[in-house]
């Protein structure tokens, strides 16, 4: 491994913010106990909802898958402890689109059972890409970034693809996030182990490790780990803290200097971005046989009583972890899912952690906001944007909903990163525009490929039939030759014979 290097940027726009991240980290990772209810969404991922395979009254230990993947898209669901089904309904969830999930909720027995291994793995360096890529899979492992893209399907995409660098993306630009921070702190071996089993599943030949500058004990941890490892495959490269260095295409750039292209992905430009959560979570699945039941989350802001990072089980509702880290302050006003700038304010905290959860904020007042004014066409949003973007422009065309427009500035682009809503002076919330208007666009595609789905599989079924049906005709009428050459009487049993296809495909 070389010497960690420093890289000073090359990202368009974006904003130095206050990290407010010193007091979560001030202490070590928490576990959180076995709560007396899990909650698990079966929509935890990008896709297709995964399909309960358990039924209210059953008994699961922990480990135990619950519910199947589903569609190209799909990821598992495992029981994150032991105890009894005791309902399957729709619940309360922080998600960006819809607040209520089906979930499968599980009353804990207290004694977290585990499901016994069924095979221990041979070292990964022995095993097939395509058996790890199934295996991560089956682990339930999506990005946990943020993004929830079930990991499998992405490496697989990957694999179609000429690869150069697998890049761990350790840049936690949000303010008030850290839970990678302390990840990286406490479990660095887990984030390099995780790599390795990425590089050879991916058989990629160097692998960048990403953390930014004002994360300096991540950074000596994941350099002593490297440098007990003494694997040139592998570079600890330092990033500048600029807000939001971590989104992936903003990433390939700052390391590598590629630009990703218009509605393209990092692998076009050769490119792996993992983040380091996920890693881990792959060192744990593939090494120790334990799939991803729970994760690291922060807990912080002036509306909880001590701010910390906790380990916590999928499913532990956001109320039972903010009552372990102290309960509320008398200040706490505002809960919000996920950073400041682009997670979710939500009304409950019945809400559970789900795989997506990095950070609960807990803020005694509503972030400055303003009376909405006219645009005064400043640019201000335009400077900062980092996709270089023409928000202002995007918003015209968001207000007057014409999509054709939209899409030929770059609205798919957006990462919805907030910066411009930061700096408007006119106080427009532009993101949330550009938020509902991406959904509206992504139902339709998601609708037309439901319907595309759904055409084909009547399609299929339809051959199927016929072929079924032609294989029967040609059957008959080389029996009704063989009568006809035996005579009346074979004929007339042969008739007798005949069955009619079953009544489901009819
Ligand atoms: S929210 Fe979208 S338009 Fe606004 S700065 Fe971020 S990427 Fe650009
Ligand atoms: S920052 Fe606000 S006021 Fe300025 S151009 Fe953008 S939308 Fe208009």
């Amino acid at each position: 491994m070389s010497a960690p290097t420093y890289d000073l940027g090359k990202l368009h726009g974006g904003l130095r913010l206050p990290g407010n991240k010193e007091n979560s980290t001030a202490a070590a990772i928490q576990q959180v106990p076995v709560p007396a209810h899990l909650i698990l969404p079966i929509t935890q991922h990008v896709g297709d909802a995964a399909e309960p395979i358990v039924g209210i009254g059953e008994r699961v230990l922990k480990g135990q898958l619950i519910a199947e993947p589903y569609g190209s898209l799909g990821a598992p669901v495992h029981a994150s402890s032991s105890g009894k089904i005791v309902a399957i309904e729709p619940w309360p969830v922080s998600r960006r689109h819809g607040d209520t999930a089906p979930c499968i909720v599980i009353e804990c027995d207290g004694e977290d059972r585990a499901v016994e291994v069924a095979e221990i793995l041979p070292a990964f360096e022995t095993l097939p890409a395509d058996f790890l890529l199934s295996r991560i899979l089956q682990g339930g492992i999506v990005g946990l970034g943020g993004a929830v893209f079930p990991t499998a399907q992405k490496l697989m995409q990957a694999t179609t693809c000429k690869l150069e660098y697998l890049i761990l993306n350790g840049v936690e630009c949000e303010p008030y996030i850290s839970c990678d921070d302390m990840l990286m702190r406490e479990y660095a071996e887990k984030v390099v182990g995780g790599a390795r089993i990425l590089l050879h599943a991916l058989e990629v030949g160097s692998c960048y490790i990403v953390v930014e500058s004002d994360k300096p004990e991540a950074i000596r941890r994941l350099g002593e780990v490297l440098g007990d490892l003494n694997d040139d495959r592998f570079v600890l490269k330092q990033v500048p803290t600029i807000y939001p260095s971590g989104g992936e295409d903003q990433l390939v750039q700052l390391v590598t200097n590629l630009e990703v292209p218009t509605g393209g992905l990092p692998t076009d430009v050769g490119c792996v971005v993992q983040n380091v959560g996920t890693a881990a979570a792959i060192n744990d699945w593939i090494i120790d046989n334990k799939p991803l039941l729970s994760r690291i989350t922060t807990v912080t802001g002036d509306g909880v009583a001590q701010p910390m990072n906790v380990e916590a089980r999928i499913g532990t509702t956001v109320a039972d972890i903010v009552n372990f880290v102290g309960g509320y302050t008398d200040r706490a006003e505002q809960l919000i899912i996920g950073g400041p700038m682009t997670g979710k304010s939500v009304t409950t905290d019945r809400v559970p952690l789900v795989k997506a959860t990095n950070c609960i904020l807990v803020l005694s007042e509503a972030p400055a906001g303003g009376t909405e004014r006219p645009c005064i066409r400043c640019g201000d949003c335009a400077a900062v944007c980092p996709v270089q973007l023409l928000p202002q422009q995007l918003f015209w065309y968001a207000c007057a909903d014409d999509e054709a427009k939209m899409r030929s500035y770059g609205l798919l682009d957006c990462i919805e990163c907030g910066c411009c809503d930061l700096v408007c002076p006119s106080h427009i919330p532009l993101t949330a525009d550009f938020r509902t208007a991406r959904a509206r666009m992504q139902e339709q595609a998601d609708e037309k490929a439901r319907a595309e789905r759904a055409r084909q599989r009547f399609e299929a079924r339809n051959e199927r039939l016929r072929q079924e049906q032609q294989i029967r005709d040609e059957e008959l009428a080389k029996q009704k030759e063989s009568a006809r050459k035996a005579g009346p009487d074979a004929i007339a049993e042969i008739l007798m014979r005949r069955q009619d296809p079953p009544d489901e495909d009819r």
